[in-house]
């Protein structure tokens, strides 16, 4: 799979010393150039979806292989609150799919808490 960096979206992580796209890649794949993330190897990344879910912008996403998708459906992931919403898009940006879960850490600080 590929990530897909939106590059009117990326806003670079104006004034955070690193750019949470940065910060999360266990891979450390990410950089920031002129303002916006670049990814240094794509081949490299592990499809872990955990940039994916850190970008406060929206501007990551990842484009599905033809196996399991049409050509360039991406998905999406935006936390808000306790959760995640994903969405899977068409290759024109329109949503298709909308799915939401609960953010597994929180699941866990709440059955830490019981
Ligand atoms: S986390 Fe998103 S907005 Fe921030 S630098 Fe990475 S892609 Fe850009
Ligand atoms: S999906 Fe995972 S390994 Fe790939 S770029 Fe994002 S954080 Fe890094």
């Amino acid at each position: 799979m590929t990530v897909r960096i939106d590059y009117i979206l990326c806003n670079g992580c104006r004034g955070r010393a690193e750019g949470c796209c940065e910060e999360i890649c266990p891979g450390y794949l990410f950089y920031r150039e002129n303002g916006k993330a670049v990814m240094r190897e794509p081949s490299d990344c592990w499809d872990c979806f955990a940039c994916v879910k850190a970008c406060p912008r929206a501007a990551l996403s990842v484009e599905l292989p033809f196996q399991i998708s049409e050509v360039k459906h991406r998905l999406i992931a935006r936390i808000k609150n306790n959760r995640i919403n994903w969405q899977l898009l068409d290759s024109n940006g329109l949503t298709l799919v909308k799915y939401s879960i609960q953010n597994r850490n929180e699941k866990s600080k709440n059955s830490n808490n019981e």
